[in-house]
């Protein structure tokens, strides 16, 4: 599925967040958050995530046929993607495909920043290098310091949801916000604003100077075909 992140500035929709969805044949339409933990546990999460690529670079290609219009996908990563053993499939294909380039952002966890793993920063030196782009997910949850936001060389915050949710009562929730808009562009990094569900919440955002907005408001996560005829 597809849920679209609006840039302030223009109004527009100009990236898409790829959130996976598992259609069962009993139990119905089932959330990651069901399976995803299992995937890893059985060791299918690399296969599984190189799909989801797939699916995104298809997703995107159609955008340029049949509308002439560059999305920016979003892919989640779970850190076992970067273990060892796991391989960028996809970035192959991105390869061969210039027309890619600066399409695709991959969210990653504030965890991963805290790892020294040479791996996890050979990857995402390699994406840099690539013009692939990265998010920092549900920033504000974890424990990251601005000196690693710096050194990874991060192009998007993900402000997390429960700072979005009280932001019109709660003015500590709108000071920390703000505090880190301030502090992303300083560092030249822009910030998206996730689960923004009122039309309060999106005021409030955008002048407290965010550059993206993600939540219901703006629409929920639907498959490709109701994404384009909706949102496009
Ligand atoms: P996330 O990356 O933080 O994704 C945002 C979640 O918030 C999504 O839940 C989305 O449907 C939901 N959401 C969006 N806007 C709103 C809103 O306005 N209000 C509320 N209440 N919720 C909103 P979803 O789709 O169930 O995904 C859950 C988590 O599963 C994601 O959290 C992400 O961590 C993980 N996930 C999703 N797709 C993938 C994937 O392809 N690979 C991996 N590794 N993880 C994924
Ligand atoms: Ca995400
Ligand atoms: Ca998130």
């Amino acid at each position: 599925f597809y849920q679209p992140i609006v840039e302030v500035a223009s109004g527009r929709i100009t990236k898409a967040e790829a959130l996976l969805r598992w259609h069962h044949p009993l139990r119905g339409t089932l959330s990651p958050g069901l399976f995803i933990p299992l995937a890893e546990e059985a060791r299918l999460i690399d296969g599984i995530g190189n799909w989801v690529f797939d699916q995104a670079l298809d997703s995107i290609a159609r955008c340029h046929e049949m509308f002439g219009c560059t999305i920016q996908m979003s892919v989640n990563k779970s850190p076992l993607q970067f273990g060892a053993g796991t391989r960028d499939a996809w970035l192959e294909r991105m390869e061969r495909d210039p027309s890619l380039t600066g399409c695709i952002a991959v969210e990653i966890t504030e965890g991963m920043l805290l790892s020294d793993a040479q791996t996890v920063r050979e990857r995402l030196l390699d994406y840099r290098n690539r013009g692939i782009e990265v998010s920092i997910d549900d920033f504000g949850t974890g424990l990251s310091a601005l000196s690693d936001l710096k050194r990874f060389d991060i192009d998007y915050l993900k402000i997390d949801r429960s700072f979005v949710q009280q932001l019109a009562e709660n003015a500590s929730d709108r000071a920390l916000t703000e505090a880190i808009g301030v502090m992303a562009h300083k560092l030249g990094i822009k910030v998206i604003a996730e689960g923004v569900e009122t039309a309060v919440q999106r005021d409030l955002l955008a002048g407290l100077g965010c550059d993206y907005l993600q939540g219901y408001l703006a629409g929920r996560p639907v498959d490709a075909d109701t994404a384009a005829k909706e949102y496009l």
